[in-house]
């Protein structure tokens, strides 16, 4: 197996990015500065649909990719990853569509631990206005009609709205 360390510069971080928000856009902006190259893994990649996922994977990456081009970051490529449901199974199911890496962002305590145990470099990343950058907050906000808007950025709403997003997660979340 080739040394991890080849790979130093190469990092990875993992999101369900339902949607893109501004808090997602200060970390990715931030590991992509200290990075040579970012892979952006798109998880829970088979879900949409549904009130908690809305978003299909390619939705998830149009908005992503758009917003980089936007801010003209090019030193990134986005990997969607659909969960194996098997904890010890994880990592090796991001190693098989990642580009290689060695640096791992993540505050989550279960994939830091499962990414620490296979060797991997973690570092971890401040958190922004949690308390609105946040997607459930901006599910609710988009249900209720009320000002998710100012939380993401404006290409990702673009893609919200011309996939009828709102829309969509108002009638999922409906109760018949
Ligand atoms: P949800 O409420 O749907 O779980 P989320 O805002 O937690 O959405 P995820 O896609 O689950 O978004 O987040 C992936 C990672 O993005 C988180 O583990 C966290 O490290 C980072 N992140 C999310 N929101 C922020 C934020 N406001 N500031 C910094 N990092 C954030
Ligand atoms: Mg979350």
């Amino acid at each position: 197996m080739v040394s991890k360390r080849h790979f130093t510069g190469h990092s990875l971080m993992i999101g369900r990015f339902q949607p893109l928000h501004n808090g997602h856009m200060e970390v990715i902006r931030k590991c992509a500065a200290e990075s040579e190259n970012l892979t952006i893994g798109i998880g829970s990649a088979q879900y949409s649909h549904e009130p908690d996922n809305p978003f299909t994977a390619g939705e998830r990456y149009l908005m992503i990719d758009e917003v980089m081009r936007d801010e003209g970051i090019a030193n990134y490529c986005i990997v969607p990853i659909e969960d194996v449901n098997r904890y010890s199974l994880w990592v090796a199911q991001v190693e098989s569509l990642s580009p290689p890496f060695s640096t791992v962002y993540s505050n989550n305590p279960l994939t830091r631990r499962l990414f620490k145990e296979a060797g991997y470099e973690l570092r971890e990343t401040p958190l922004y206005n949690r308390e609105v950058y946040s997607g459930t907050v901006v599910r609710r906000k988009m249900v209720e009609g009320d000002g998710w808007r100012p939380l993401v950025p404006r290409k990702a709403a673009e893609v919200i709205d011309y996939t009828d997003g709102v829309g969509r997660l108002r009638e999922i979340s409906g109760r018949d």
